[in-house]
């Protein structure tokens, strides 16, 4: 089985209200997406990456990565919406995938048991993504923030990545969705649109998307946290 990871980056990050692309700004002194690669590429499982970024960006991120961390295979341009990006990734696949993962760039704590399980769940069932329980109380609002219902959470998933598909499925997915105008918000729902199964497979509250200022914040604390206890672990293991 041949496993192609596309990885999206070519957002711009309006919500971190900073001039650089939240996916290049650093986490312990390295870019995020310099992170997140290292979980790929650490996996063993996945074959190649493709990174998509923003048009001004290919040329130096292809000078960053493409000969230097040896999973990246093309670095390629994105589009206006992540569905666009994703899609601009699959016309870069090499020849012979089976499974396609695609991962925000901007979720650099995936764990690489997590990239196996969605792998596995992908291989057996077309579709796989990852999400959490919700556990906090849901409520609808109107206009005005005035509670209209509470919505029962049972059954409802916040949705992360990574998520997998047999490389096929996604193509007519995505085919069907651009002709009929539909964009989702991830990968997930393009697959729901086009009428096929879609499993879960469990996340982590861990596998934070940087979105804002905050996050980099407690993706500082997760990232000291993780260290630690690997440490430990080593010194167990010794
Ligand atoms: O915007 P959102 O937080 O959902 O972005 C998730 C991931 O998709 C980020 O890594 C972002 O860089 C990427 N993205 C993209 N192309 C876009 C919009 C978002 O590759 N046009």
């Amino acid at each position: 089985m041949t496993v192609c990871a596309i990885i999206p980056a070519a957002g711009q990050g309006n919500r971190m209200g900073s001039p650089i692309p939240k996916q290049f700004l650093e986490l312990d002194g390295k870019p995020i997406l310099e992170h997140t690669l290292s979980a790929f590429q650490e996996c063993g499982e996945v074959d190649s990456v493709i990174l998509v970024v923003p048009e001004r960006e290919v040329e130096s991120t292809s000078k960053d990565y493409l000969g230097k961390v040896p999973i990246v295979h093309q670095v390629v341009a994105g589009g206006e919406k992540r569905q666009d990006s994703v899609y601009c990734g699959m016309q870069a696949l090499p020849k012979g995938v089976d499974l396609v993962l695609v991962h925000d760039a901007v979720r650099p704590f995936v764990e690489i048991k997590i990239i196996c399980n969605v792998l596995e769940a992908a291989e057996e069932h077309g579709a796989a993504i990852t999400a959490i329980p919700v556990n906090d109380t849901l409520k609808r609002a109107n206009t005005e923030n005035f509670v209209e219902t509470t919505v029962s959470r049972e059954n409802l998933w916040r949705v992360q990545t990574p998520q997998g598909f047999k490389v096929e499925l996604l193509l007519s997915a995505f085919r069907k969705a651009f002709a009929e105008g539909f964009y989702g918000t991830d990968e997930g729902a393009v697959v729901e649109y086009f009428g096929k199964p879609v499993k879960i497979v469990n996340g982590s509250e861990l596998n934070i998307k940087i979105t804002r200022p905050e996050d980099l914040v407690l993706g500082n604390q997760i990232l000291q946290w993780t260290k630690k206890k690997s440490q430990a672990q080593t010194s167990v293991n010794k």
